[in-house]
């Protein structure tokens, strides 16, 4: 039976093991860290006394990649989200409260009514998404901006959600894919959602659990230092255990993040430069949002951009701010609290003990048109070595649908390369 190394238990490398257990492959899984999941993980926290995510991570309905891969391994179930496609926001700066909540079919109707637009805009702002069609190498700044409030008030928000990137040097051609699978498909594919009972309840233990039952192997503790080819071919895996040979009819499917791939390929092409994104998390009694049964909110003019929900955890997204990366924590959680407490029924001035921070440096990459040009495709001029990741091209953003689909591609087509 020939053997599927893959290297990187991140949702990109599960994604590829997953593909290669179902095309018949003995699955080997080599992780470096003493835990699967990479950037999509949960851990116990001893400040929070309870289990949380490295960061909130947001999916849409539309997003089929990351869908297909849950039902495949049996997590189908293990999202949740509103019943709506609906986003509620809050300008802290104004005051100002709205919610976009799409229609279901393809027909935008919302954007014809003026109450449920974002107040201040216009019909012809919406119809200006239309040049996201050919955006080419243009950002987003450059795109939206000047056109009146929809840029400060959606495209603006949207762009760092999505990309983590800010708008003035966000590609945003990266934005189309997302918006055709997704939001111009109207509300069955735009429902916000988000992991039940966290990431790696949902990403991560399912699909270690589903290759294990068929055969797989998961190294963890198992970090891949060298591998060696010959002009056409992987022939040899350096690890801690010793040098493993790769057979003719094996493959290695690389999925390790972008900053570390030129150490074990010095001859790849890869993003180079990358995005924090801070998060931060407070235990609080009895949490109450805005909006029943919408456990997510996006604030405008303020450090907290989106905050969510679950349990009697409150957790705030801080993305593509290099200062707030850079800021005390205390300092961070104060302005945070300030800024949450009446949103979710406390008192401001009642900061809970048990709260903390954290900060991912490299959360994702920098999604600008220059990056995007270093972005490789899965296939290397080795028959045997495919790359996948979030960083690899896939036409999405950093994200786990991109990572998603990109493990799956992957798998598809080392498989196609061998049997050619
Ligand atoms: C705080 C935060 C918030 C985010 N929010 C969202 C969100 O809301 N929505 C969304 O869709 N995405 C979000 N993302 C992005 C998403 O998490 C990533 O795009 C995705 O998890 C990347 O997966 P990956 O498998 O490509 O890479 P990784 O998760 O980086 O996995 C790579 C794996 O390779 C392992 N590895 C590295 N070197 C070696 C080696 N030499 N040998 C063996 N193993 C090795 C690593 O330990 C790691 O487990 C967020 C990310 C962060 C950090």
């Amino acid at each position: 039976m020939a053997t599927a190394h893959i290297i990187g238990a991140g949702v990109a490398g599960l994604a590829a093991a997953v593909e290669m257990s179902k095309a018949q492959f003995r699955v080997v899984v080599h992780e470096q860290s003493g835990q699967a999941g990479g950037r999509c993980r949960s851990f116990y926290d001893n400040t929070l006394g309870c289990t949380i995510d490295n960061g909130n991570h947001l999916l849409l309905s539309g997003n089929k990649s990351a869908l297909s891969y849950l039902d495949t391994i049996g997590a189908g179930d293990q999202l949740t989200g509103p019943e709506f496609a609906e986003f509620p926001f809050v300008d802290l700066k104004t005051g100002e409260r709205w919610s976009i909540r799409l229609d279901r079919g393809s027909m935008p109707w919302w954007i014809l009514n003026k109450d449920r637009r974002v107040p201040g805009t216009r019909l012809s702002e919406y119809l200006s998404g239309l040049k996201l069609l050919s955006a080419g190498n243009r950002t987003v700044k450059q795109l939206f901006a000047g056109q009146g409030p929809l840029f400060e008030r959606f495209w603006e928000p949207f762009t760092v959600a999505v990309i983590n990137t800010t708008a003035d040097l966000a590609a945003a051609r990266l934005l189309t894919p997302v918006i055709r699978e997704t939001l111009a498909k109207g509300a069955e594919y735009s429902r916000p959602l988000i992991a039940r009972h966290g990431l790696s309840a949902t990403f991560v233990t399912p699909a270690i659990e589903w290759l294990e039952r068929r055969g797989s192997e998961i190294r963890l503790n198992d970090r891949v230092s060298a591998i060696s080819m010959d002009e056409r071919r992987v022939v040899s895996i350096e690890t801690g255990k010793g040098s493993e040979l790769i057979a003719n009819c094996d493959v290695v499917v690389m999925a390790v993040p972008a900053w570390v791939v030129r150490s074990l390929i010095g001859d790849v092409s890869a993003p180079d430069r990358f995005v924090p994104i801070v998060n931060v998390h407070f235990r609080v009694d009895n949490p109450r949002m805005p909006l029943m049964n919408n456990p997510l909110l996006g604030m405008l003019n303020s450090l907290s951009q989106w905050l969510f929900v679950r349990d009697d955890v409150a957790s705030v997204t801080i993305s593509a701010d290099d200062d707030a990366a850079n800021r005390d924590a205390n300092d961070i959680l104060n302005t945070v609290w300030r800024e949450i407490a009446s949103e979710i029924g406390q008192a401001p001035d009642k900061r809970p003990a048990r709260a903390r921070v954290i900060k991912e440096r490299r959360a994702t990459f920098l999604g600008t048109p220059e990056q995007l040009e270093k972005r490789p495709p899965p296939s290397t001029k080795w028959q045997n070595l495919v790359l996948c990741g979030d960083w690899v091209d896939n036409g999405l953003p950093s994200t786990i649908e991109g990572a998603i689909r990109s493990g799956q591609t992957a798998a598809q087509r080392v498989v196609q390369l061998i049997a050619s």
